[in-house]
């Protein structure tokens, strides 16, 4: 068995990606102005099935963009799940709006549906829905919800380029969608972000704060403070020729989490395990695999696997219980079981393409060694 260091999450830039970079170091269009800027525009918004994409600097930016295009600033409320990477909350904190935190759900993880009436109050402005770890979140459970408030619901599609709903692809089911490209999410520009929309005048908006708040038919002149948000050419080379490949990495990671669910799937009942699962009306893509153990636990065996050479990486802590968010301001003093439960229960395992069958293996091996002879 190879003793190969096994990362978590690994790009695979073996398409198109160098011959884009040099033929934009070659226009010498090496910042924001560019012919991959406007193609990854058409072609991500056109994946998406989605009339508008505005690129930018990062996912969290992303993030940061749209509440800034939707007015959303002091004063106002957002409903963002507490299980969910910091930077949900944290582009709604930058507006000078307070992040709600809401429950999740621990069958598929994500915001749960039913937790969010009791969250809502006269200062909601929107819904965000999170599709982690690539598995949607369940947009008709939540859209329902919404509409009977009057609420816009907007996706953080960061870990889920290209996961369904009923057969409509995440960033085109709510207001808007955002997406992260860093270097180990499904696609990747180095760095980089997007945001999806059918709304023009939302786009529109995107595209002045994108670019220091500048009016489209004034040069110079600034009638909004707006900021530097920009992706550059070299950026959207890149992500052009991952955009390219996205179906065949799909594929990769579904088998790479079909490997995983098959070699663990029997064990689990007796070692008190969870794997994900796909909801019937769902498409999931798979960006990291998950597992979820015991909560005692949890990490001993991620020492275990990092003794052997695997690299794992914890569920997230619940935002509630970061000391930034866990006032009662934050959620009301209700309790979040469900997130608690999930952050101190869930590890990512190795899912990146160019992992063979061994390799896959071998980390369920020392999983399965781990459970049978606890060391
Ligand atoms: C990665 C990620 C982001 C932020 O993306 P960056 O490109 O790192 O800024 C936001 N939300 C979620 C759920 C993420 O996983």
């Amino acid at each position: 068995m190879s003793d190969r260091f096994l990362p978590v999450a690994e790009p695979d830039l073996t398409g198109n990606e160098k011959r884009y970079v040099n033929e934009a170091l070659d226009s010498g269009w090496i910042s924001s102005n560019g012919d991959f800027i406007r193609r990854l525009e058409a072609d991500f918004a056109e994946y998406c099935a989605a009339r508008h994409a505005v690129a930018c600097c990062n996912g969290t930016v992303a993030i940061h963009l749209l509440l800034l295009a939707m007015g959303i600033g002091e004063g106002d409320e957002v409903l963002v799940p507490s299980f969910t990477y910091v930077a949900s909350a944290n582009a709604v904190t930058y507006t000078g709006a307070t992040p709600i935190l809401v429950d999740s759900e621990t069958e598929h993880w994500n915001l749960d549906p039913a937790r969010l009436e009791e969250a809502i109050t006269p200062k909601t402005r929107a819904i965000m829905a999170v599709h982690l770890y690539g598995h949607p979140a369940d947009m008709d459970a939540i859209g329902e919800v919404a509409r009977r408030h009057g609420l816009p619901v907007i996706e953080d599609a960061a870990e889920a380029h290209g996961a369904e709903v009923n057969g409509r692809r995440v960033g085109g089911l709510g207001l808007a969608g955002t997406f992260s490209f860093y270097g180990n999410k499904i696609i990747t520009t180095g760095e980089g972000g997007i945001v999806t929309t059918n709304d023009d005048e939302l786009a529109a908006k995107m595209r002045s704060f994108r670019g220091q708040g500048m009016d489209p038919n004034r040069r110079y002149w600034f009638p909004i403070v707006g900021y530097n948000y920009r992706m550059t050419n070299i950026a959207a080379a890149i992500g052009c020729a991952q955009l390219e490949r996205i179906d065949a990495f799909h594929e990769r990671r579904r088998t790479i989490a079909a490997q995983y669910s098959e070699r663990l799937g029997s064990e689990c009942e007796h070692f008190g395990l969870q794997l994900p699962h796909e909801a019937p009306w769902a498409k999931h893509v798979h960006w990291l695999a998950c597992l979820r153990t015991p909560a005692e636990q949890r990490d001993p065996l991620m020492h275990y696997l990092s003794e052997h050479g695997i690299d794992s990486r914890p569920f997230f802590p619940p935002l509630h219980e970061l000391p930034i968010y866990s006032a009662d301001r934050f959620h009301g003093g209700r309790p979040l079981p469900g997130a608690t439960e999930l952050g101190a229960t869930g590890l990512n395992l190795p899912t990146f393409n160019s992992m063979t069958e061994d390799d896959v293996d071998r980390v369920c091996l020392r999983v399965l060694r781990f459970f049978t002879a606890p060391v």
